[in-house]
């Protein structure tokens, strides 16, 4: 499909999130089209076309063996993580049901995947065992507390560590692990989620003495939905699919063979990287941990005064956690985005402030956890692949570093629970900033964000300042005029409320309709995001708003009765708010952009796929 973007929106993409996926690489993606479609048998098969299918999962099936250092056990193909984990603990729990476990332990590292509490959650209920779940506590390093450990131990039913941790990358010391778990008990079950370690550091199954261990394809430049459960000899097993008898009855379903290929290409290149050969697109642990320098070393430029959430270096090699004092999560995610460069949050929280459980779990204050970004590559990322991402950090600050701090004229901060109140910036220079509203109110946001400022509290009602007249009535809305346009806006305590007939008056436009004949583009993203991608031609004219600048923009705009003006955002949803506010105030014709900026992002990303 051709699709046209305004072509500042078409910043090439940079991935830096390889904890949550990898793309398939050309050679396996090659590799399972092959498999696909000319080893398309079904290995069950009694047939000649059954052969290379089977031989495609022995192989596999021997490369994990032999990587992982040919431990005593079997190698079963799956999903993925999830899944593995979720049989390893049905496998587990199965074997108690019908017994009484009260006062029996289901014990998990505080900072596991959730797909771990989860799992035992699940299970615990389903099979009604009774048992109570234990968070071990971790220390500020992210590793778990070993006295807490060896105190439970011999009261669990299992015991559920992580190799490394997906959102600070800290690897697990599995010697001292190993140690503290065995020596308290040497028969409760140990599962392991090596989903993070494998590939970046060297795992070796046979010194340690786990049960289960799980891994996972896509976390590895293979296809999402399969990977691959380890289960030790003596372990318990209970499939949780049963049908056609695959994987020797442990798990019913026609093996994915092509996604099975793939893995054992994964393993087969691991193999000989770590045998020094030379092969495969695996980096040496030197070689990621100074790439992972650089892109600090940039973020430095960017964010001098960043904090690191992890112990650095130790932990993985190919993970970066940081925070940056007055900055969410969110804000940094969308500044790197509008830069093409896609990080994640330590992890993602669709209601509420985001905050990350891990963090918390490390006794990091708040702000951390709150603001921190994790930045990620695979372990096959090329030494140019970083330099470009390097670069694009030190644009980034350099662009960033340019937005003016000054703040002029009129200044409307987001409306509050409490209040709403608003401050008005006059002369610039002598850096005099008059607050019109109560002291109290806002002490804390006016100490945060104009640390230097002198600010005037104004006990009255009624002020003017250069082009505006604003007016606050007993009930706290607040009246704001332009008195060079005559148009005002009442904003109450939750901002500008609006009639159905005012909202209607918006019409959202498509995004392939941008460009046709706009006349204005009214950006009212965040400032940093703004910086970070800025739109220029072909507008005629745009906003680029800060905080709440677009509202003076609104209330400046000329008379005019044509045109078509666009706001766009993040989310379709402030835009159209604010175009309802334009129209509110008699602006011309409004439209906001569908869904907003980030849906226009994705579909660039697809259309040039
Ligand atoms: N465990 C960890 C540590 C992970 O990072 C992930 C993936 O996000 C999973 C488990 C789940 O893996 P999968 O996507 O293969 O189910």
């Amino acid at each position: 499909m051709e699709l046209f973007v305004p072509a500042t929106f078409c910043v090439p993409e940079i991935f830096l999130d390889a904890n949550a996926t990898t793309p398939v690489l050309p050679e396996i993606s090659q590799l399972m089209e092959d498999v696909c479609c000319a080893q398309f048998g079904n290995p069950s098969s009694p047939h000649l076309a059954a052969l290379t299918p089977k031989q495609i999962l022995d192989t596999t099936r021997a490369s994990a063996l032999a990587l992982f250092n040919h431990p005593p056990g079997q190698i079963i193909f799956n999903s993925g993580a999830t899944e593995g984990i979720n049989t390893a603990v049905f496998s587990v729990l199965q074997a108690h049901l019908g017994q009484d476990c009260t006062g029996k332990f289901l014990l998990y590292g505080a900072t596991e995947h959730k797909a771990v509490p989860e799992a035992l959650k699940y299970w615990n209920t389903v099979l009604q065992l009774g048992a109570q779940l234990i968070a071990i506590p971790v220390d500020s390093r992210g590793q778990l507390d070993l006295q807490f450990l060896g105190e439970h131990v011999a009261d669990a039913l299992i015991v559920c560590t992580m190799g490394a941790n997906n959102e600070t990358g800290v690897v697990a010391d599995l010697p001292a692990l190993n140690q503290c778990i065995r020596k308290a008990s040497l028969r409760v079950p140990w599962l392991m989620d090596c989903v993070q370690v494998l590939g970046k550091v060297p795992l070796d199954l046979t010194a340690i003495d786990v049960d289960y261990a799980t891994f996972s394809a896509h976390k590895l430049y293979g296809p999402k939905g399969v990977g691959c459960l380890y289960v030790h000899e003596q372990a318990t097993y209970s499939p949780l699919t049963v049908g056609g008898g695959q994987e020797q009855g442990a798990r019913g379903g026609t093996e994915n063979v092509a996604g099975i290929a793939a893995l054992g290409r994964i393993f087969q290149w691991l193999l000989s990287s770590s045998s020094d050969l030379g092969k495969g697109p695996f980096a040496s642990m030197t070689k990621l941990q100074n790439y992972r320098e650089q892109l600090l070393n940039a973020l430095r430029v960017l964010f001098p005064n960043l904090a690191l959430n992890q112990p650095y270096p130790d932990s993985l090699p190919t993970t970066l956690n940081f925070s940056v004092p007055d900055f969410s999560s969110a804000q940094l995610i969308s500044m790197f985005d509008a830069a093409g460069i896609r990080v994640s949050a330590g992890s993602a929280c669709s209601t509420g402030k985001p905050k990350s459980f891990v963090l918390d779990a490390m006794g990091l204050p708040a702000w951390q956890s709150e603001g921190a970004i994790r930045l990620s590559f695979g372990p096959a990322t090329s030494a140019a692949y970083i330099d470009s991402a390097a670069t694009r950090i030190r644009e980034l600050a350099k662009r960033v570093n340019a937005i003016d701090p000054t703040l002029r004229g009129l200044l409307v901060p987001q409306p509050t629970a409490s209040n709403f109140t608003v401050y008005a910036v006059k002369d610039a220079e002598r850096a005099q900033l008059y607050v019109f509203g109560h002291q109290d109110d806002h002490a804390d946001w006016l100490a945060g964000n104009f640390p230097t400022a002198v600010w005037n509290y104004i006990d009255t009602h009624e002020l003017t300042i250069d082009d505006w007249h604003l007016s606050r009535s007993p009930d706290q809305a607040m009246s704001i005029t332009n008195r060079r346009t005559g148009r005002s806006v009442e904003l109450g305590i939750n901002g500008v409320s609006f009639t159905e007939t005012e909202k209607q008056s918006v019409d959202v436009i498509a995004l392939m309709d941008i460009q046709a004949d706009v006349d204005c583009l009214v950006d009212v993203r965040e400032p940093l995001e703004t910086a970070a991608q800025p739109i220029i031609a072909p507008f005629h004219h745009s906003c680029t708003a800060s905080r709440a600048e677009w509202i003076r923009f609104l209330l400046s705009l000329p008379e005019r009765t044509e045109g078509r003006y666009v706001t766009i955002c993040r989310s379709g949803g402030r835009s159209s708010v604010i175009a309802a506010l334009a129209a509110k105030l008699g602006a011309p014709k409004q439209y906001s952009a569908e869904l907003g900026v980030t849906h226009l992002l994705q579909k660039v990303i697809c259309s040039k796929a």
